[in-house]
């Protein structure tokens, strides 16, 4: 099944991500594709599939994506077909997404579960984001208010867990997967 664990830039996704992988051991990470350039360390193919904006044009034109969405002014997506075939082998396929992509998920696939990552609170997760030291000013800026967007829209997902203390959020997470995975079905509905 897909397990979608979105919520703002700084909140701590992908911790809780790599916490999941370690707990879960049939848990394999969606790798999106992105037009955002890499960062320092991020290497092609495991962070991310880094494309030029006429090839992510393409990947949607040609209905490669599962689900895609705007952020910040990069184009960032999902991968339809490794996420299908790890469904279809049963496997747990976790998405670290933006709150738009998780609502197209979704709707592609009701036996998606949504997770929505709560800051502590919103000067926590400014806290975060400028500590990260990966971004400039004005895009953490550009993130911060983008957050501000997305905690409006967390009323819209199964769950939401609030990553104050990382063991706490993990185990309501398994919970919930657990939970989710007895009801869901490994027929491949996106
Ligand atoms: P970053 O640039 O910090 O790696 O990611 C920016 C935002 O894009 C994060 O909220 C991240 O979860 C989200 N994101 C990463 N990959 C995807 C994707 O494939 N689809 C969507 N909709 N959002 C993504």
């Amino acid at each position: 099944m897909l397990v979608v664990v979105a919520g703002p830039s700084g909140v701590g996704k992908g911790t809780v991500h790599t916490e999941l992988r370690r707990r879960l051991p049939d848990a394999v990470l969606s790798v999106s594709a992105t037009t955002r350039p890499a960062r320092p360390g991020e290497v092609d193919g495991v962070h991310y599939r880094f494309v030029d904006r006429t090839t992510f044009e393409g990947m949607v034109a040609d209905g490669d994506l599962l689900e895609w969405a705007e952020y910040a002014g990069n184009l960032y997506g999902t991968p339809r077909a490794p996420a299908a075939e790890a469904v279809a082998r049963g496997e747990v396929v976790l998405l670290d997404i933006e709150v738009q992509g998780a609502l197209q998920v979704k709707a592609a696939d009701p036996d998606a579960l949504l997770v929505f990552l709560q800051p502590p609170s919103f000067e926590e997760l400014e806290r975060r984001l400028r500590g990260r030291g990966t971004e400039d000013g004005a895009t953490i800026a550009r993130r911060l208010e983008v957050a501000l967007d997305e905690l409006a829209g967390a009323g819209a997902f199964d769950l939401e867990v609030v990553n104050d203390d990382l063991d706490r959020c993990v185990d309501e997470l398994l919970d919930a997967i657990a939970v989710a995975r007895r009801a869901a079905t490994d027929d491949v509905a996106f």
